[in-house]
């Protein structure tokens, strides 16, 4: 009872102190052009070492703190009083966080707001462990002990109100289905009622998720990067390609949302590999692609033999193309820097050119 008590007025001392912190910050801000991040203010991504705002963009992605501290240090005040510290040094002309990110805008302060404070996206990127080794994927397969207790954390941020039926959780980075608390991850968000992503190999079926596609609580996020078996086995390192196919169809029998995703790069470029891919996704009943770029292992690794070049721009345009024409939907995941997109609109603009000729012949 007297726990109870105490609780309760810890917890009302803490949204006092918020709701002090919050109105002293807009004071300082409103009617004034700032920089700021949509993304910023409503996302947790949890690596190996650190826990961030977010999980892209920049080089520069602003921290929040160190993971093995989380569970000491994390409440809702100290949350807020971090995005705080960051917003304002967003403003300093000579900050380096986010530097380059396309998220980052100049715009009319939008005033925070006490009852608006909940994550829309939790991103656990603290899995290391997988059953396959893409080449692009550095030393991920590293037998590493795991930093945190993935359900624990989760119930911290239930208990600071920072979750609920808006969330997003995001199971990423490592491959999840081998993790042994994710069964117990997927029915807690089920009985709390979030929304949850699998970002998967899809290499071992698993019937938590199955279940979770057929209730439209879970969605699948699938990298196969291939249409051949071959240029599979050459990107994965294992022969799986039919086991994975295997899988994805019979998540996408549940209705539920089955995400497939094609990261390009020179070794699966190339129109052949393209339309296989396009025409198993076909034969699977997929109307969701993903694609993406690999970029970064070439962006901050030297020892890659593949690489990102006119023709993987082209392939890019191509998959989009082909999934459009057959009633795929399309999302691109592309973290291209300034450079990049300038390239890529310039590759644009010339197939534009070169079709007008065409049908002008
Ligand atoms: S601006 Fe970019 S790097 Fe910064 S928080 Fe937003 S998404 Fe992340
Ligand atoms: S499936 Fe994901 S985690 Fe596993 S090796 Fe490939 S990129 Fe890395």
């Amino acid at each position: 009872m007297v726990e109870n008590q105490k609780s309760k007025e810890k917890s009302f001392n803490a949204e006092t102190n918020i709701r002090k912190k919050i109105d002293y910050f807009n004071a300082r801000y409103i009617g004034k052009t700032v920089n700021d991040c949509p993304i910023m203010q409503k996302s947790l991504y949890l690596e190996d070492n650190v826990y961030n705002f977010c999980c892209i963009g920049s080089k520069s992605i602003p921290c929040i703190g160190l993971i093995d501290e989380f569970m000491d240090k994390f409440t809702k005040e100290f949350f807020v009083n971090r995005y705080i510290d960051c917003f304002d040094e967003l403003q300093s002309k000579t900050c380096r966080i986010c530097e380059n990110c396309a998220f980052l805008k100049k715009q009319k302060f939008i005033p925070l707001k006490y009852d608006d404070l909940y994550l829309k996206t939790i991103g656990f990127g603290t899995f290391h462990r997988c059953n396959v080794g893409c080449v692009y994927c550095g030393d991920i397969t590293r037998n590493i002990p795991d930093v945190i207790n993935i359900s624990e954390v989760f119930d911290r941020l239930i208990s600071e109100c920072l979750v609920n039926s808006e969330t997003q959780i995001i199971l990423a980075n490592g491959e999840p289905t081998i993790h042994k608390q994710f069964e117990e991850i997927l029915s807690k968000a089920f009985n709390f009622d979030t929304k949850i992503q699998v970002r998967t190999n899809g290499l071992l079926f698993s019937d938590a998720l199955y279940k979770g596609l057929h209730s439209g609580k879970a969605s699948v996020n699938i990298s196969v990067d291939s249409g051949k078996k071959e240029t599979y086995a050459k990107i994965k390192r294992v022969d799986c390609f039919d086991i994975v196919w295997k899988n994805i169809k019979k998540y996408r029998e549940t209705g539920g949302e089955v995400q497939i995703k094609y990261i390009i790069f020179s070794y699966n470029s190339s129109k052949e590999e393209i339309e296989a891919f396009v025409n198993k996704c076909l034969e699977a009943n997929i109307n969701y692609v993903v694609i993406s770029a690999e970029l970064y292992s070439l962006r901050h690794r030297i020892e890659c033999d593949w690489e990102f070049g006119e023709k993987e721009f082209e392939a890019i345009f191509y998959l989009n193309e082909l999934c459009r024409k057959h009633n795929i939907y399309v999302h691109t995941e592309l973290y291209f820097t300034l450079e990049e997109q300038v390239k890529r609109f310039q590759i644009l603009r010339n197939k534009i050119k070169k079709r007008k000729i065409e049908s002008n012949l």
